[in-house]
């Protein structure tokens, strides 16, 4: 069921015991030998943790910094990439931070031209909108549960391509992280049953089950249902007043970022709001902070009533 919502036949796919940042964890540092060259793309938190962990690696970081709220434009990954091979490209698909759904199929095949492999954080988009691994040459790929899944938090699901698992198998040094190690974990999680970490089994069977349901819905029907509700939040709120923070053709359905108006306190409403009506929203991150709040309608929770109780509950708290 993996493999169908990620649109791979990858046969190296599976759930990584840890949530999100684990399978971020995984794919860096297994895909990375001291010394290697990295190219980070920087839009966000996200982002910037990719960089921190590459450092722990023992790679050179090169960082491609995009602005908050903007993506990453091919032009920067070319440049970065000019007389160079770095071992991989890494960057976020859907920023959680800025609300941008960052378009990958043009850096894809910069980075192919390039002879690198390409990595992507699946952890926002994956079940809330379109992920095809195989289609737009993505050689390895992490998500979480908790986020458009709907499953508690716990698991972070991996895809290798064949280039990838090649490439790890053909390391000249010992992954760095024992409890990530994919040498290991895929002869448990492969037919040898080789013990190396008792398996979450409780998060594997709430991730089954997730997994059924979106399936049972569509992945289409259920990227579209994002879409409309997103349509419908974005209604409510342009009319109460909010301004986007992204362009609307970058605009991720699943986590809407927009600008606090004049005059409403940050802290304060969203107190209320979770308080008196038991909503919570993000606030903003970083240079976001007290300027943007983050409006969430991932998975089972995007549903229109949602939306509605949230555009009432803020015109009572908006006075
Ligand atoms: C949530 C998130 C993560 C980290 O996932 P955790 O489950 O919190 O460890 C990584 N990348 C993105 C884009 C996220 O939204």
């Amino acid at each position: 069921m993996l493999q169908e919502v990620l649109q791979t036949k990858n046969e190296l796919t599976f759930p990584i015991s840890g949530t999100g940042s684990a399978g971020m964890e995984t794919c860096l540092a297994n895909l990375i030998e001291p010394g290697d060259e990295v190219v980070v793309c920087v839009a966000g938190v996200f982002g910037v943790r990719m960089c921190d962990i590459v450092e722990r690696c023992g790679a050179h970081l090169i960082r491609v910094d995009a602005e908050w709220g903007h993506p990453i434009q091919p032009g920067q990954v070319r440049e970065a990439l000019k007389g160079r091979t770095p071992k991989l490209v890494a960057i976020v698909h859907a920023e959680t931070s800025t609300g941008v759904l960052q378009p990958l199929e043009e850096i894809s095949q910069l980075v192919h031209e390039a002879g690198s492999l390409f990595l992507v954080d699946a952890v926002t988009s994956l079940g809330g909108v379109e992920v095809r691994v195989d289609e737009w040459g993505i050689d390895a790929l992490y998500s979480g549960t908790q986020k458009c899944l709907s499953a508690p938090p716990g698991l972070a699901p991996v895809t290798f391509s064949p280039r990838a698992v090649e490439i790890i198998g053909g390391r000249k040094s010992k992954v760095q992280s024992w409890y990530l190690d994919m040498t290991m974990v895929r002869k448990y999680w492969g037919a040898e049953r080789f013990y190396h970490h008792t398996a979450p089994i409780s998060m594997i069977y709430a991730l089954y089950e997730a997994l059924r349901l979106v399936l049972e819905e569509g992945l289409q029907n259920r990227f579209q249902r994002h879409r409309e509700n997103h349509e419908l939040l974005r209604e409510g709120l342009s009319s109460l007043g909010f301004k986007f923070v992204v362009e609307p053709q970058y605009r991720l359905p699943e986590l809407n970022a927009v600008c606090i108006p004049e005059g409403i306190e940050d802290l304060p409403s969203r107190r209320r709001l979770l308080n008196e009506f038991n909503i919570e929203i993000g606030g903003g991150l970083g240079a976001f902070a007290g300027k943007v709040w983050r409006i969430g309608l991932m998975g089972e929770s995007c549903r229109k009533e949602n939306v509605e109780a949230l555009l009432s509950a803020l015109k009572k708290v908006m006075g």
